[in-house]
């Protein structure tokens, strides 16, 4: 199996897994990863759920989404934009998830940085800061996840406003398990601000 066929294998593997966990539900989110040495990023397909993209559905742009290779003819996500523009922006990611997972979503509509409620949180995610909501797909959103990226040096994760989450990993396995951890993190945060302080 050449490079780019195990990275096709890889990318739904871990699509599948995300649309599994409940990290993303319908045909929202996108996920994608930089094929190594090279200036080409396989992204996942517009239009089909995260739990049914098929190795060869995942297409290949290079840095100006340019179409290098798409098998199945398909388009990429209207959202790879930003990741092509994360991918320039910080040549140390390696892979990128973008999911909607319901709690941390649902602080991302607060305009506050996530609570990190555990010390793996604070460990592994450091700080999640929380960028503008813009329509997806559009130039503005890209610009400001952009913005997000680089005003907030060392970060591997964002909140999108009214939106979901981002995060950028050395492979799509370490950005799934940031994203995995970010929403359990959002949960336990919730479930501890319903439980009545004890006097
Ligand atoms: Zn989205």
């Amino acid at each position: 199996m050449n490079d780019l066929e195990y990275y096709r294998k890889e990318l739904s593997e871990f699509s599948r897994r995300s649309f599994q966990r409940r990290l993303v539900g319908g045909t929202g989110g996108n996920l994608s990863v930089r094929i190594p040495d090279t200036d080409t990023v396989l992204v996942t397909p517009t239009a089909i759920s995260l739990g049914d993209v098929k190795p060869e559905e995942n297409i290949l742009l290079n840095l100006e989404g340019e179409i290098i290779d798409s098998p199945m003819g398909l388009k990429a996500s209207k959202e790879a934009g930003f990741h092509l523009a994360v991918y320039q922006t910080r040549p140390d990611t390696g892979a990128i998830a973008h999911v909607h997972p319901p709690y941390a979503t649902a602080y991302s509509n607060k305009s506050m940085p996530l609570p990190l409620a555990t010390v793996s949180a604070r460990v592994n995610l450091k700080n999640v800061p929380c960028i503008d909501c813009f329509l997806p797909g559009s130039e503005e959103l890209r610009n400001c996840v952009i913005e997000g990226v680089k005003n907030n040096p060392g970060i591997n994760s964002l909140l999108m406003k009214e939106h979901g989450i981002l995060t950028m990993g050395l492979t799509i396995k370490h950005a799934y398990y940031l994203a995995d951890l970010l929403e359990d993190t959002a949960k336990i945060a919730y479930i501890e601000s319903t439980i009545p302080k004890i006097a």
